[in-house]
């Protein structure tokens, strides 16, 4: 296919389209992608109309909980839990459900509107899916208006439903990459295996959030076919994560990033997927350093308090950046 230049690209036609609910082209995505960096604050203002018109200059803060840490049996090359991983990382098994509980109330505490429960496990068994359905339906009842997402691995038809009647709201399940670059990633499980769980959450009634990586070495394409996935199977919620090599995984050496590709990247999903919530993940901090601020011109969310085994930003330094960038955190409401 031809590519595009950026200067050929009329933005403000992208986001006329963009509101209409029109897909990109794909030649358009591959031109936004490689935004030259002087033409990058054009992007992001084009980029910010799209966003303003869902979600105003609101952020939604999100907190993480490991719930079980660094015994899983897949391979997924970025992950510093995986059975390849030589990192050193704390090990433990299924949290209880009061310690479950505690991240909940921990979580509000932090100012977050939604909490997500993640395990280290290629998907749950039926003690599991017990145990995580009796920790939602307590969190659900002491605190009605806290987003409730579970992150748990492969999940059934039946899980999930039971997952839904337990009172969770969203399942995270992120396809990562594009299904072309995903053996390279991954071996233990496939990008359909993914794309099946996702399927079945979405039967089950529950909220769907699903992003990926940006960063493990995958092409131009892969992050463009990435993009029109999350988009495809109307992911209601896309958490873009930018790799952060940890010591002892497969990626360890994965060349970096440059904030300028970061923000690119945040826009397209942005544009693909105009009015789900798009989140700045894994690796902001990281990878787009003094430029974080102007990724919420993309994203309407991000999450405080750090990544499972990586450390991030607690919720004051978190609410200064967005306030001085010129949003606002999203009120708790009675979470
Ligand atoms: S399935 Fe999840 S926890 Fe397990 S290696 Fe992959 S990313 Fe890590």
């Amino acid at each position: 296919m031809d590519l595009m230049d950026f200067t050929d690209l009329d933005l403000t036609d992208v986001v006329a389209r963009a509101l209409a609910g029109v897909e990109l082209e794909r030649r358009k995505a591959q031109a936004i992608l490689n935004c030259p960096d002087d033409r990058l604050p054009d992007l992001l203002a084009a980029t910010f109309r799209v966003r303003a018109a869902a979600f105003g200059r609101r952020v939604k803060i999100c907190v993480l909980r490991n719930a079980q840490s660094g015994i899983c049996p897949e391979d997924c090359g970025y992950c510093s839990q995986s059975r390849v991983s030589r990192a050193e990382i704390p090990v433990y098994k299924m949290q209880t459900v009061d310690e479950l509980c505690d991240g909940a109330r921990q979580a509000v505490a932090s100012g977050a509107r939604r909490y997500c429960m993640v395990a280290s496990m290629r998907g749950p068994g039926d003690r599991e899916i017990a145990h995580l359905a009796d920790a939602c339906e307590r969190i659900r009842a002491r605190y009605p208006a806290l987003e409730l997402c579970l992150s748990v691995g492969l999940l059934s038809a039946a899980q999930a439903r039971r997952l839904k009647e337990a009172g969770a709201g969203w399942i995270n399940h992120n396809l990562n990459t594009s299904r072309r670059f995903y053996p390279e990633i991954c071996t233990t499980h496939t990008w359909d295996d993914r794309v099946r769980t996702i399927e079945n959450v979405r039967a089950a009634g529950l909220s769907v959030c699903s992003g990926g990586i940006i960063g493990m070495g995958e092409s131009d394409d892969d992050i463009v076919d990435l993009a029109y996935a999350t988009r495809r199977l109307r992911a209601d919620s896309v958490p873009v994560n930018f790799l952060h090599p940890i010591a002892g995984t497969p990626l360890e050496h994965a060349s970096a990033l440059t904030p300028e590709r970061c923000l690119k990247a945040a826009c397209l999903f942005r544009l693909l997927n105009p009015r789900s919530e798009v989140r700045a993940a894994g690796g902001r901090e990281l990878n787009l350093g003094a430029r974080q601020g102007e990724i919420f011109n993309a994203v309407n969310s991000v999450f405080v308090n750090g990544y499972l085994t990586t450390a991030g930003w607690a919720y004051d330094r978190t609410r200064e950046l967005i306030e001085r960038a010129g949003f606002e955190v999203e009120p708790q409401s009675a979470a």
